[in-house]
C-alpha cells in the first residue's frame, strides 16, 4: 500500500471506530507502520473532516513531521512499533464496555474461550498513567508482553495487529467480550475456565487459524 492509500485507510479505520461504537467523537487515535516509522491520526481534529494530508508521520525517534500535531498518545504508539516487530497497525479506543472494566482497574480474565483471541490466557489492564506519558507506554507494554490486546486503566484500550483491518477486528472482539464479562458480573461470578482449557484453545487458534472458532 502505497502512503496515500494507507493515510486513507487510517482515516478510514477511525470512522469505523465509532461507527462501529467502539469509540466517540476525538478520543482514541489510529496508526500503522511505514518503513521509517509510523503514520498516526493527529490530535483534536473529528475523523469525518479528516483529510490524508491531516495524518502525521513520526519517525521511530519520535520526530513528527506534517502540517498537523500527532495525537497526544504517540508516545504508546512509538514504543509499541519499536518493541513489537509484529505491530503492524494500532488502534486505541475509549470503548464503553473495556473502559468500564478499565476503570475498576480490572483485566478480563478467561471467563470465555474467545478471550484467546488476544493472544492467551487474560486480556490484561495497564495501571493508571496520565494519557500521553511514558509511565503509561512503559505499563501498556507490560501489559501487552504476549499479547494483541490490553486495557488502560481509567482510560481504554488497545489493540495491536499486523494490519489496520485486523486491528479494528481485534478492538470490536475485544469490546464484545468486555460486554460479555460486565454483563455476567451482573448476575454472579462467571465461571473462569482453566488453564489447561485456555492452552486448548490457544493452541487451536495457534494451528488452525481462527476459522476454527
Ligand atoms: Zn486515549
Amino acid at each position: 500500500m502505497n502512503e496515500l492509500a494507507l493515510r486513507a485507510a487510517i482515516i478510514a479505520t477511525a470512522i469505523q471506530m465509532n461507527e462501529r461504537r467502539i469509540n466517540s467523537g476525538k478520543s482514541g487515535n489510529v496508526s500503522a507502520r511505514t518503513e521509517t516509522g509510523f503514520l498516526i491520526t493527529p490530535t483534536g481534529l473529528p475523523y469525518e473532516s479528516m483529510r490524508p494530508e491531516d495524518i502525521v508521520r513520526v519517525t521511530l525517534g519520535g520526530v513528527a513531521t506534517g502540517p498537523r500535531l500527532p495525537s497526544s498518545e504517540w508516545r504508546f504508539h512509538r514504543d509499541i512499533y519499536v518493541e513489537r516487530p509484529d505491530a503492524g497497525a494500532i488502534v486505541h479506543a475509549h470503548s464503553p464496555f473495556a473502559t468500564t472494566l478499565a476503570c475498576l482497574g480490572r483485566g478480563i480474565p478467561a471467563f470465555h474461550y474467545m478471550v484467546a483471541v488476544a493472544g492467551g490466557k487474560d486480556i490484561r489492564c495497564a495501571p493508571y498513567a496520565t494519557f500521553g506519558t511514558q509511565e503509561l507506554s512503559d505499563g501498556a507494554l507490560v501489559a501487552l508482553s504476549r499479547r494483541h490486546a490490553c486495557l488502560l486503566a481509567n482510560h481504554g484500550m488497545i489493540a495491536v495487529e499486523a494490519s489496520l483491518e485486523a486491528a479494528l477486528a481485534l478492538a470490536i472482539e475485544v469490546e464484545a467480550l468486555a460486554e460479555q464479562y460486565w454483563r455476567a458480573l451482573q448476575i454472579g461470578a462467571p465461571n473462569l475456565l482453566s488453564d489447561a482449557e485456555m492452552d486448548i484453545v490457544l493452541d487451536k487458534f495457534r494451528n488452525y487459524g481462527q476459522q476454527a472458532r
